[in-house]
């Protein structure tokens, strides 16, 4: 009883419920209380990070959204945030909405095999927005609360610099080292003061240097713009006509985010610049989202588009964090992907034959044609590492030798440098020590065919006047 009385007071004290239904700008506390909500009553779909902290000592929130929450699996990760100007709020509201979208009906959207882990942001610069105090951020600013615009506050992606003559900011720092932690795929950034679709490079006008995916990104754009609900016919085009612009070519900022993620995170981000008012009427937000909602679920169908996979060390079958997948005669400036932590890569792409190399020191490297005709390839990779004992040239009795590759399909070489005695042969023995192969070394670059062996360790005797000169493990792929 006393419990429950307690219960009932704790309820009759607690500010009122943030409306779900997200029509009103929030106060902090309804905002922070929205977001834990949301985690514990989905916990099956989300869980909520805290991606840092403002200099005021604000919480940085992000839900992550993902048919499997607390771990990793396998799929492109998708990242979206709001508000880093702190006044700009149409696009926080549009991002409480699209989580409430999310988990209401997961077997629809989050649980679907092809639908990406989602990550959602939305306020990224708390003491900007409630710089006034915790109340209705009526008085929000663009500044954090060292009235640092936090938006060109990253290292450029020119010299690696701040370049904005302030000191990097703690959000700033969060920010960066949750997205190298969590290595997103693709990022989406919402602004207002315009209305357009907004794409890499913001430091460079296009006809100096286009991204390498330049047509990737206006494809999305174009198809974002496709979506839009808009029956004026006059949403995103106060910009372009067609609503979308590289950044530079609108105008050039060095030290912006959009900059940093696709650059240095290895990650293709835009910047959504969604109402022409920075804070619009809260009447009209429901509008907002009727016109949005469709084209802010175009990027997850762009995590289908491209292809991934596992890469993995062929001798330990163990998954491999760091493998760089280059298009030949494609990529340029960073625009290389990575594999992730866990060996899992995705390369978004539209449709083509592309040569793909797969490449980590320490292992040969491997090159694939693949295919993608709208779709999301799969394309698992396995890298030999290489065994330093590949180069290295022995000296026994004055005969100098190399035997390699340690790990071979089709052949093994013998390789005898100076003088190339007569009387050398070679025995290949299973590890049980059963005879497979035998022969006389009758060059100085033997190759051994071992074609006709199974998949499996062996061990090469070579042996000079019937003595073992040399016993060497392979392994046959
Ligand atoms: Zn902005």
């Amino acid at each position: 009883m006393k419990k429950l009385l307690l219960s009932i007071i704790l309820l009759c004290c607690l500010p009122t419920l943030y409306a779900r239904n997200h029509d009103s700008y929030p106060s902090y506390e309804s905002y922070i209380q929205y977001m834990q909500e949301i985690s514990e009553t989905h916990k099956d779909i989300c869980r909520l990070d805290t991606i840092g902290f403002s200099v005021n000592g604000r919480l940085l929130l992000c839900l992550k959204i993902s048919s499997s929450p607390n771990g990793e699996i396998n799929k492109p990760k998708f990242f979206y945030s709001a508000a880093m100007h702190g006044n700009e709020l149409t696009g926080a509201i549009m991002l409480l909405r699209l989580i409430d979208s999310l988990v209401t009906n997961p077997d629809n959207t989050v649980n679907l095999p092809h639908f990406p882990v989602v990550y959602i942001c939305p306020f990224a610069n708390p003491d900007g927005t409630w710089v006034g105090g915790n109340n209705k951020p009526y008085a929000a600013v663009r500044y954090n609360a060292n009235y640092v615009d936090l938006n060109r506050n990253y290292p450029d992606i020119r010299n690696g610099r701040n370049t904005d003559g302030e000191n990097r900011q703690v959000e700033t720092e969060a920010f960066i080292e949750y997205q190298m932690k969590e290595k997103f795929n693709l990022s989406c950034n919402l602004h207002t003061g315009s209305e357009v679709f907004n794409y890499p490079w913001d430091s460079y006008i296009s006809e100096r240097n286009k991204h390498a995916d330049d047509d990737w990104f206006k494809t999305l754009g174009n198809d974002f713009i496709t979506e839009l609900n808009d029956e004026s016919g006059k949403y995103f085009t106060d910009v372009s006509s067609n609503g979308i612009v590289e950044g530079g070519d609108w105008y050039v900022i060095h030290g912006s985010r959009q900059d940093w993620s696709t650059y240095f995170a290895h990650c293709r981000e835009v910047t959504l610049e969604v109402s022409m008012d920075y804070i619009v009427p809260e009447n009209t937000l429901d509008n907002y989202w009727h016109k949005l909602k469709n084209s802010l679920f175009v990027f997850f169908d762009y995590c289908n588009l491209g292809f991934n996979g596992i890469i993995t060390d062929s001798i330990t079958s163990k998954t491999l964090a760091d493998v760089k997948v280059e298009m030949e005669q494609y990529d340029k400036d960073s625009s290389q992907v990575f594999s992730n932590d866990y060996g899992y890569y995705f390369r978004p792409i539209l449709d083509g034959t592309y040569s793909v190399t797969f490449s980590k020191d320490g292992y040969y490297s491997k090159t694939y044609n693949i295919n993608v005709t709208n779709s999301l390839e799969e394309q698992n990779v396995e890298l030999v590492p290489i065994n330093t004992s590949d180069n290295e040239i022995k000296n026994t009795t004055n005969i100098s030798y190399k035997i390699y590759p340690t790990i071979a399909e089709n052949e093994i070489t013998i390789q005898i440098f100076g003088n190339c005695p007569q009387h050398l042969t070679y025995t290949i023995t299973d590890m049980e020590g059963i005879v497979k192969i035998t022969g006389r070394v009758k060059s100085c670059t033997e190759k051994i065919n071992i074609g006709q062996l199974s998949a499996g360790s062996y061990i090469l005797r070579l042996n000079n006047n019937n003595y073992p000169l040399s016993i060497e493990k392979f392994i046959k792929k």
